[in-house]
């Protein structure tokens, strides 16, 4: 068994100090204070003192991508490149210092087969990863290098049905185009009241979850009306959604690493594309909406888009620097990345350092409380247990 001595902790919903936590193997079996008498029933064999830093759970990333996207592997050959360079990817979010993460769409579903694995146990010291396989996509839509094209309710029907026979944890349906997608509204909506509802249903019928792709108002209203469990993004949403949102305990997954990269990386990198300009009105919208749900309550989890454009999963903790930069306090952002990602994710063994849990912990050098830049520093990571930095 090994013993972690804490001086300032937060379990993942609340700030707790001089606390110790006992693990035997993978599972945290006791936790107490630092002077209890209890912890002389156990048999230590490992003392590691963590007093010197600020410990929490480790982070979980509800929204990232990590086979490329934009390439459908065509042979063998480039599927098993896009596997090994997928495995790279999760590595560069453990050293950000993820421990559980939710693939939303990969060319052919090809991360469900590292999903699987892992459920297998062939391998191991990696992130938890949750995949949605391929999305469901209208004809054309947004994203369809990731989808399996389906129009009207009976192929929503079938998709649903075909990317869970493949294997699929959770349901990906990307319900509008991008925020620059031509349009009437911007972020375009391209799947239908029916369709959603249909897919919607079927998900829930068979236990998965659904998270929709939606920027644009009318898009993100179909999808909370149909009773989706997350919605991407949102860039476009309205008072009159969120509050429908908090009745239907909607989750909001908001990336705002996506439009804060495309400004800040791309206008630094390709000054003359328009795309880039229009992000930062983009990111303004984005970072205001975020606000506006989380003051009204909508709960929140945490989500980079990392492997978008611009966008490094081994600074996947930048999301939770820009949710505290719009103005979230402190506790509620260490809550958004750690314990509600375990919730809406149903990995209900993680997300909080409780007793029954995995001991999958995070130590950072300094207390967020007391200086947010933190997350930019050095990190040490235990994965079930075991330490992986
Ligand atoms: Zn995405």
């Amino acid at each position: 068994m090994k013993l972690f001595i804490c001086s300032e902790m937060f379990t993942g919903t609340e700030q707790r100090y001089n606390q110790s936590i006992l693990v035997d193997d993978e599972t945290i079996i006791w936790t107490g204070d630092n002077d209890s008498n209890e912890i002389l029933k156990y048999e230590i064999e490992e003392v590691i003192d963590l007093t010197d830093y600020f410990v929490m759970p480790g982070l979980i990333d509800c929204h990232m991508h990590i086979a490329s996207m934009d390439h459908i592997p065509a042979s063998p050959i480039e599927c098993s490149r896009a596997t090994v360079n997928s495995l790279q990817r999760l590595t560069e979010l453990r050293t950000a210092g993820v421990v559980a993460c939710r693939d939303m769409g990969s060319s052919e579903g090809i991360t469900i087969g590292i999903s699987e694995a892992q459920k297998h146990g062939e391998i191991k010291g990696y992130p938890t990863l949750v995949s949605a396989g391929r999305a469901i996509v209208a004809t054309g839509g947004h994203g369809y290098n990731i989808g399996i094209e389906c129009d009207g309710v009976d192929e929503f029907i079938k998709g649903t049905r075909s990317v869970i026979k493949e294997g699929s944890d959770v349901l990906k349906v990307m319900m509008s185009g991008g925020v620059n997608s031509p349009g009437e509204e911007q972020g375009p909506p391209e799947v239908n009241q029916d369709e959603i509802n249909a897919a919607v249903k079927e998900a829930h019928a068979r236990g998965r979850k659904v998270a929709v792709h939606a920027h644009g108002n009318t898009a993100i209203k179909r999808s909370v009306l149909a009773g989706v469990d997350s919605i991407e993004h949102g860039v476009f949403n309205s008072v009159d959604i969120i509050e429908m949102m908090l009745e239907k305990g909607t989750y909001l997954v908001p990336t705002l690493s996506a439009p804060y990269y495309a400004t800040v990386e791309g206008i630094r990198q390709q000054p003359d594309n328009p795309d880039h300009n229009k992000s930062k009105e983009i990111l303004d919208k984005h970072n205001k909406i975020t606000l506006k749900a989380f003051q009204m309550g909508v709960p929140l989890a945490m989500g980079t888009d990392a492997g978008c454009p611009f966008n490094p999963h081994e600074k996947a903790y930048y999301e939770l620097i820009l949710l505290h930069n719009i103005g979230i306090e402190t506790a509620d952002v260490l809550r958004i990345a750690t314990n509600n990602g375990a919730e809406l994710l149903d990995l209900k063994q993680l997300g909080n350092i409780q007793v029954g849990k995995e001991a999958s912990i995070l130590t950072l050098n300094k207390s967020p409380f007391e200086d947010f830049s933190t997350f930019e520093g050095p990190k040490q990571l235990w994965l079930k247990g075991v330490k992986v930095q």
